[in-house]
């Protein structure tokens, strides 16, 4: 049925020419959370191993005009992309940062402050641990049955913790790991940045410094107080390192309420950065509310191919 195929894709180039002519040229905001060899990323998608991602530097560095958040997105040569990174693992500074350096690539890293120069892992990393290490039948907290290990399970548990604050999740954790004999203790190579890492960063001419709040809570599920609270901490704890003046926000789960765009004109935010995959064009930069792809642990064709139905 070549005809169907050719009408849409007569379709996708008439919406992409109307795109341009609207919005300019699209600007892929892409996200990351990890550069790192680890095998063990049981959420997926959340690591790029260091080969994959020094062959996507390469291809965006000769396909794209590399840009920064706070720069000028109107009339732009080629497509626009932009690199962040989210939560703030050590590994940016260790394996991402002397990439980007040799590619002279600038990004923006979001740091969630909470585990900042200490040895703790982030809870979803803590999980994935706990849940590899855990037997095929095994005990949750406060149920007498055992549960079988399933994709389904751990969302579940995943969705049920997310919500929770750091207390409650911490002693669940205890719990689940008592019952279920799990010898759980901090991984080096799951540690945020530290302070003195920070530092560095805040002064490299090639990294920005952003917020993705204290705690990484859904904001949705927050008051307006209780959201002010997560920002301002997050805020403050960068600034003791050094004064950053802090212009955008990585929303955690891209999670967000009407309350959030309120504090986000208050705060005087430059931008939000959501995680919905999506492109974005220079309206969004107006809106405040900036579209962001996740960039798998992919190369050469795959990636070619991933990114190039968001190059619209
Ligand atoms: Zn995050």
């Amino acid at each position: 049925m070549w005809y169907f195929k050719s009408i849409k894709n007569l379709y996708y180039n008439l919406l992409k020419a109307k795109s341009r002519i609207l919005y300019g040229r699209p600007i892929l905001v892409l996200m990351y959370h990890r550069v790192n060899d680890i095998k063990d990323d049981k959420l997926g998608q959340l690591t790029v191993s260091v080969k994959n991602f020094e062959n996507q530097l390469r291809y965006f560095k000769d396909k794209y005009q590399i840009l920064k958040l706070n720069e000028d997105w109107t009339s732009l040569k080629k497509s626009g992309l932009v690199i962040t990174f989210d939560d703030g693992y050590a590994d940016n500074i260790i394996n991402a940062l002397p990439l980007l350096e040799k590619y002279q690539i600038p990004a923006t890293i979001f740091i969630t402050t909470l585990n900042i120069n200490t040895d703790k892992e982030f809870w979803w990393d803590r999980l994935g641990f706990d849940y590899s290490y855990c037997d095929e039948l095994f005990y949750l907290p406060n149920f007498k049955e055992r549960a079988s290990k399933s994709n389904d399970t751990y969302k579940s548990i995943t969705a049920y913790l997310n919500p929770l604050s750091n207390e409650d999740k911490e002693r669940w954790f205890l719990k689940f790991e008592k019952i279920n004999q799990i010898p759980f203790s901090p991984r080096d190579e799951y540690r945020s940045l530290n302070n003195l890492e920070l530092k560095l960063l805040s002064e490299h001419p090639l990294i920005t410094l952003g917020i993705h709040t204290h705690n990484h809570y859904p904001l949705e599920n927050l008051t307006y107080e209780e959201q002010k609270r997560e920002l301002i901490l997050s805020i403050e704890k960068l600034d003791e390192l050094t004064p950053n003046n802090i212009k955008y926000l990585a929303l955690p789960h891209g999670s967000y309420n009407s309350e959030t765009y309120k504090l986000i004109s208050e705060l005087n935010f430059s931008g939000s950065l959501l995680a919905n995959n999506y492109y974005s064009s220079e309206k969004n930069k107006f809106s405040k509310k900036i579209n962001r792809i996740l960039i798998p642990d992919i190369k050469d064709k795959e990636l070619l191919n991933y990114i190039k139905r968001f190059d619209f």
